[in-house]
């Protein structure tokens, strides 16, 4: 099969690579030359574990191209799948101007009958204004539209994309329906096919439903906190019932990315619009908002003012194994320790670089973790890194003036904590104050 893939992202890269790997001839668009050139030279834009050499393999089977020329790309292609950014609105609503427009790049190039296949996270309903604006803008070809919504994970992608536990296809074309799912079938993931509204939801009302249990496991842990329980025994408990299920029950400072803030926001908009108040989810977003100023809360608690406070920040992007800072909570907690002139020294192993661009000029960054936390007052883990999860607890006693650690991602269990003299302050869990 001959692929176009219009949007190198993270979703439209893993889709590309992946799709290459299976086998078909793929040619991956995107309007930035910058990135384009540099996933020529085999160098991926996004960090992703495994994507490089899986990219390399396939650029030398010469099955895998990238070009900005989308024109001869959709031409050329049986099947274009769409994973342009559809980011958010300032009323919370999806931005769909890089999906109109490349609706108008395809509709101008194509010259056969092709399908194409929706990727990104779109508003129920947007998959049918394409196909209206395809027999519009393309009246002399016939242009089917299936939705397929993304299900991956940034920092698993590639994993997710070869392992993933469906895969969903909404068409109202049984025969477009039936070429997806057999680009798709050597994946040998379960295919859930159903109407292109379906579709559209099921993706929104995944997120929805998955933010909900973090909100809903940062509610009870906050509760713990209050009441001498264990949010980790909670959640352990819980997630034993089959019904329950032990994912997403992780307490912490809530949840960021590209993905379920925009995302929760979108779906309370779809359903305002319609008059339909969703105020579970509203509640959902609220808790998540207050819970990333959690660290700054407590650290205010213990400190009384922050002013002069050097912070050393650790871990910067929304999540471990991925060097994306969309909605990341650092940003958050970055600015308001400057608000509260607090020195801010700023450490992450893959991240530095694009945290540089979005995070206030103030913030200092630092090479290894050990130069973050040299004289500081006090260390907030913002992501949970492997390198935080195995640092040796000595190195927050050696370096910093105050051993004072505030884990936002419960990186350390309370019984090794309680071996050093730290003061320790996690989220849900009863704090350590062995400082002498
Ligand atoms: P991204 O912002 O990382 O990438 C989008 C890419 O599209 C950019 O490289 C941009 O230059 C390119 N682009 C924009 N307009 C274009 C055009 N007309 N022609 C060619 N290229 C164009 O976005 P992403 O994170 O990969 O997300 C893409 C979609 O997938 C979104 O709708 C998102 O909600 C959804 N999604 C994302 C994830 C995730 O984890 N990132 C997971 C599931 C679904």
């Amino acid at each position: 099969m001959n692929i176009a893939v219009v949007g190198t992202g993270y979703v439209g890269l893993v889709t590309g690579v992946a799709l290459a790997h299976i086998g078909h001839r793929v040619t991956c668009v995107d309007v930035d030359q910058e990135k384009v050139d540099c996933l020529r030279q085999g160098i991926s834009p996004i960090y992703e574990p495994g994507i490089e050499p899986l990219m390399k393999e396939n650029m030398e089977a010469g099955r895998l191209f990238f070009t900005t020329d989308g024109a001869s790309a959709f031409r050329e292609a049986d099947v274009i799948y769409v994973a342009v950014g559809t980011p958010e609105n300032e009323d919370g609503s999806a931005n769909l101007t890089y999906l109109r427009q490349a609706v108008k790049d395809i509709a101008s190039a194509v010259t056969k009958d092709v399908i194409v296949v929706t990727k990104s996270t779109v508003p129920i309903g947007t998959n049918h204004e394409m196909k209206r604006m395809f027999a519009e803008l393309a009246p002399h070809v016939r242009i089917e539209v299936v939705s397929n919504p993304e299900f991956l994970r940034e920092g698993s992608a590639i994993h997710d994309t070869f392992h993933g536990d469906r895969i969903v296809i909404g068409a109202d074309d049984e025969q477009a329906a039936a070429v997806v799912a057999d680009i798709h079938r050597p994946f040998g993931i379960p295919i859930f096919q159903t109407d292109i509204r379906s579709a559209e939801m099921i993706k929104y009302a995944s997120n929805a439903f998955l933010a909900a249990k973090i909100s809903f496991i940062n509610e009870i842990a906050n509760i713990c906190e209050k009441v001498g329980a264990d949010v980790e025994q909670v959640a352990a408990g819980m997630g034993m019932d089959a019904r329950i299920g032990s994912s997403f029950l992780r307490a912490g400072i809530g949840y960021g990315g590209s993905c379920f803030p925009k995302d929760t926001k979108a779906l309370a908009k779809i359903a305002a619009n319609i008059d339909h108040h969703f105020e579970l989810l509203k509640a959902v977003i609220e808790v998540n908002n207050k819970q990333q100023r959690k660290l700054i809360e407590k650290a205010k608690e213990r400190f009384g003012r922050l002013a002069g406070k050097r912070v050393a920040l650790l871990g910067l992007s929304f999540k471990p194994n991925t060097d994306d800072m969309r909605e990341a909570a650092s940003l958050v907690v970055a600015r308001e320790l400057l608000a509260e002139q607090a020195i801010v020294v700023a450490y992450d192993p893959i991240a530095m670089g694009k945290a540089a661009h979005v995070l206030p000029k103030e913030v200092i960054y630092a090479d290894r973790v050990e130069q973050a936390l040299e004289r500081a007052d006090a260390a907030m883990i913002l992501t949970e890194w492997d390198e935080f999860r195995q640092l040796d607890l000595s190195v927050y006693v050696n370096k910093m003036k105050t051993p004072i650690i505030f884990d936002g991602r419960n990186c350390y269990a309370l019984d090794d904590v309680a071996c050093y003299p730290i003061e320790y302050y996690s989220i849900g869990r009863k704090s350590i104050t062995n400082i002498k």
